[in-house]
């Protein structure tokens, strides 16, 4: 899946988030914040990815993840979500202020992209060591543009739910 379905993706699922558990107690600065954590951590499954976004930032870490692991592997696996949000929890012991809701809400962001991965036509591990791809199985070859629409869909429906 292309970023800009990842993002679109990932705005929708935090827009949907903030209408169920902050319905009757709307922030602002949550709101901002939780965008921000949610997009912030949306591409980093693919640091599996030597040429992804994330990958050419990070790029020693991403080529050993790929050489490890392969692309979509252990990094768009539940397992890899759990350690994930583990780690964030770790950041707070470690006495650097983060507060809990931007810790859910980044959880929130890089589980987004394994869902919306899902979308595709490869699926995901997400019983990794397990190999068994996990797809919704919508379309039977890749078609990367209706991928595409898929997420500017769940991003329509997310405004319309949050104003309803
Ligand atoms: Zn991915």
């Amino acid at each position: 899946m292309k970023y800009s379905g990842h993002f679109i993706f990932a705005l929708s699922t935090i827009i949907i988030v903030n209408k169920i558990y902050f319905f009757n107690n709307f922030c602002k600065i949550i709101f901002f914040k939780s965008i921000l954590g949610c997009i912030f951590t949306c591409f980093l499954p693919d640091l599996d990815h030597p040429n992804s976004i994330i990958g050419k930032k990070l790029k020693y870490i991403s080529i050993l993840f790929y050489k490890l692991f392969g692309h979509r592997g252990f990094t768009h696996s539940i397992l890899s979500i759990i350690i994930f949000y583990y780690i964030l929890n770790l950041i707070i012991l470690l006495n650097i202020k983060i507060s809990n809701y931007l810790i859910y809400f980044m959880t929130i962001g890089y589980t987004s992209h394994i869902i919306a991965d899902m979308f595709t036509y490869q699926g995901v591990p997400l019983l990794w060591p397990l190999k068994w791809k996990f797809s919704f199985f919508l379309f039977k070859k890749k078609y990367i543009y209706k991928e595409e629409k898929i997420c500017f869909l769940f991003f329509i429906f997310s405004i319309i739910y949050y104003y309803l």
